[in-house]
């Protein structure tokens, strides 16, 4: 996760429309020498920000994912993506009339990379404008919000999914075959932990009315997600503990370290550490009866590295956004079937956690889910 840690600390072919309006035709793609023939997902990325940027240049590999729009509070930024990505006047936008995107027919996504809190209103937006998101993580800032959404897409008949590129990271899903398999045995034991020391205390991460929260809302939660990926089943209760060494820098509703703990139905547990305040986690571990397996780091950009009782993991890296966009192309055009699901339903699990974790600090006491 080095290079998201800096970035946080600082600061074809010819493309014939057919029948199917959201639908066009690429011929081929250089980028990986395969020969594309099919349907192509027409993006609008809406928070040109650091992650924006990414998922930006990322795309550009992509053989079913196509950049062709921008929303953005910043002309400038909108400017240098247009010469960048080539980019129409037409498929740009500003936070203020972007619900014009109704009347786009060059546009099928909004990717919403915006700072968590604003995640809802944008998303209900634009399915309000006939088109499907792309939420970022967290979908949003609780579960209430989170239904919200889902209904608000449900109502527009828009697909909604949200940016979990690990659900398509090749070591990580080596390991849920496994566990799918049989090969680990019963499941026993989730160690998931997740964390980085940030820097300038007036970013958005560290604003409650932007963030939703601290860690947890940022980093946390790929260790609630991860634990429910690497175990294959939903917690039935939580407890949490939270520690606070400076409370200048982390303000109220601003955690900075929650450890917190899970029970699953078949009586694996999971221990989980969430923090704005240490570095070098990123370590996923699952401990089974017949073996183990570990993922460091687990969920940074990669190259993701891994082992289990059987040796090393040798999957290839590929970045995981280029191939998180050409997988949601396949979804939402295609309605093909991740392994792990990215859609609202999915998010709003982890939604559903996080406000238990959060009761569960504020009470004491071991919370009760029901996913
Ligand atoms: P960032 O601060 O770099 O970018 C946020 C963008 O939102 C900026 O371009 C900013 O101008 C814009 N913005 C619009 N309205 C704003 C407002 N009222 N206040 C502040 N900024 C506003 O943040 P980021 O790192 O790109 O994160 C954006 C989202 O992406 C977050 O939800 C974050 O959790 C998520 N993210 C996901 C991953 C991942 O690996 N999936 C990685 C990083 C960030």
């Amino acid at each position: 996760m080095n290079s998201r840690r800096d970035f946080l600390q600082k600061i074809t072919a010819s493309a014939i429309a057919i029948q199917l309006p959201n639908f066009v035709l690429a011929s081929c793609n250089e980028t990986n020498n395969q020969h594309y023939d099919g349907p192509v997902l027409r993006v609008a990325i809406m928070g040109l920000g650091s992650y924006g940027n990414r998922v930006a240049e990322a795309m550009q590999s992509c053989k079913k994912a196509k950049l062709v729009g921008v929303i953005s509070g910043t002309p400038s930024k909108i400017k240098d993506w247009q010469s960048k990505y080539n980019i129409p006047e037409k498929n740009c936008y500003n936070y203020e009339n972007f619900d014009a995107i109704k009347n786009n027919p060059d546009i099928d996504v909004v990717y919403v990379i915006t700072p968590n809190a604003l995640h809802k209103d944008q998303v209900i937006r634009v399915a309000k404008a006939g088109k499907h998101v792309i939420s970022e993580k967290p979908m949003s800032i609780n579960a209430k919000d989170g239904q919200e959404m889902i209904n608000a897409c449900k109502k527009a008949g828009v697909k909604l999914l949200v940016g979990y590129r690990m659900h398509f990271e090749p070591k990580t899903l080596e390991i849920i075959r496994m566990r799918k398999e049989g090969e680990l045995g019963k499941i026993l034991f989730f160690q998931g932990q997740c964390g980085f020391t940030i820097g300038d205390p007036a970013q958005w991460r560290l604003n409650k009315q932007l963030a939703g929260g601290g860690a947890m809302m940022d980093i946390g939660i790929y260790a609630i997600n991860g634990a429910r990926y690497m175990v294959g089943e939903e917690p039935i209760w939580v407890t949490a503990q939270e520690t606070k060494t400076n409370r200048e820098k982390f303000k109220d509703g601003v955690d900075e370290t929650i450890q917190f703990q899970f029970g699953f139905p078949s009586g694996a547990v999971a221990s989980c550490l969430s923090t704005y305040n240490m570095n070098n986690l990123d370590r996923f571990f699952l401990d089974a009866e017949k073996g183990f397996a570990e993922l460091q780091p687990s969920t940074g950009y990669g190259p993701i590295k891994g082992r289990t009782n059987k040796g090393e993991l040798n999957q290839l890296h590929v970045t995981h956004q280029t191939v998180q966009m050409d997988e949601m192309a396949g979804i939402i055009l295609e309605g093909k079937q991740p392994i792990v699901p990215v859609d609202g339903e999915e998010a709003l699990k982890d939604l559903k956690i996080i406000d238990a974790i959060f009761l569960a600090v504020k009470t004491g006491s071991k919370v009760d889910l029901k996913l």
